[in-house]
């Protein structure tokens, strides 16, 4: 716990310096970096430009101390990005909390209508979403709720040329997981982060750094894929091309097998691991199979019933 405070205390400590450079606080815990930026007329629909979040999934810490990083890099001068960027952590309730949320999950939350403003997940929603709207590029950092058997990171991209193109730049070796979009009539009851950037036809990347928790390695390659993105957000901004050939890997999409009570799955699955149509999944607790119904990728190894919130969410999602 003392090691949560005190990183919540550093990036207050670096939030403030940008501050006194000029920065601009847009709520607690949301920064705009170089607000008196005038964008080009192109852009002048997202004025922000680009948006870092962390914690959006309030037990995925990782991002905390990854933008602390990047704000002492602003603040040394050592990293110059003169175009205007948010920062922002997003469930500090949930982080308090210790949990993935408390009544709503921040990542799907975005484009919904019915969000009440009693409640701190939904009204700060509303705020991250407002800010959201100013911008035309957003990567969120996440880290998945399991320990994964791949290594990570990893990166669950929707289908869209436009965002896997903008993740090979960030990193070319990626590990990308393509997943269907959402579409704008699943909008209303709330998207994640990416699909609402989607829908909006903007870019919205989301980066799982690895198990939460927090981890040098992660911290490392958190922030290399920062600047990266930063690099990214120049390229557009200045028109400049960013179609290369690339390396890595595509994992093409991915089952989403629902998550249900009593499932156990089997031992052998690795994540990643290639099913083929009719591959035993897992085992229910009656003793009844499940089985892939078509040919697809298993994404985790196990399930603990103790992260899970929602049993309807697919599997593939919820742990991210
Ligand atoms: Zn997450």
């Amino acid at each position: 716990m003392e090691n949560k405070i005190s990183a919540l205390e550093q990036f207050d400590k670096q939030f403030n310096r940008l501050l006194q450079q000029g920065a601009k606080k847009l709520d607690p815990f949301v920064l705009l970096l170089n607000p008196n930026f005038k964008v080009k007329d192109d852009f002048v629909k997202t004025p922000y430009l680009a948006a870092i979040m962390g914690l959006t999934h309030g037990n995925e810490i990782i991002g905390i101390t990854v933008l602390t990083e990047l704000m002492n890099l602003f603040a040394e001068k050592i990293v110059c990005f003169d175009l205007p960027l948010i920062i922002s952590l997003n469930n500090l309730e949930a982080y308090a909390n210790n949990s993935r949320f408390i009544s709503f999950d921040f990542n799907r939350l975005y484009g919904r209508i019915d969000r009440s403003l009693s409640n701190y997940e939904t009204s700060r929603s509303i705020a991250i979403q407002s800010h959201l709207e100013k911008v035309g590029f957003a990567l969120d950092l996440h880290q998945t709720q399991l320990p994964l058997m791949h290594k990570g990171p990893f990166w669950p991209a929707l289908e869209s040329k436009e965002v896997i193109n903008a993740i090979k730049f960030i990193d070319p070796y990626a590990t990308i997981v393509k997943t269907p979009p959402k579409s704008s009539n699943d909008l209303k009851n709330g998207v994640s982060c990416d699909n609402f950037m989607f829908l909006n036809q903007k870019i919205g990347i989301t980066a799982e750094l690895g198990t939460r928790g927090f981890d040098s390695y992660q911290k490392s390659y958190g922030l290399e894929i920062c600047l990266r993105f930063l690099s990214l957000v120049q390229a557009k901004y200045h028109e400049k091309t960013i179609e290369n050939s690339f390396q890595g890997q595509e994992y093409h999409t991915f089952k989403t097998l629902l998550n249900e009570n009593g499932l156990v799955l089997d031992s052998k699955l690795r994540t990643f691991f290639h099913l083929k149509k009719g591959d035993i999944v897992g085992r229910y607790q009656d003793g009844s199979l499940l089985t892939a119904e078509q040919d697809c990728y298993a994404l985790f190894p196990k399930i603990d019933s103790q992260v899970q919130k929602d049993s309807k969410d697919p599997l593939g999602y919820l742990m991210a």
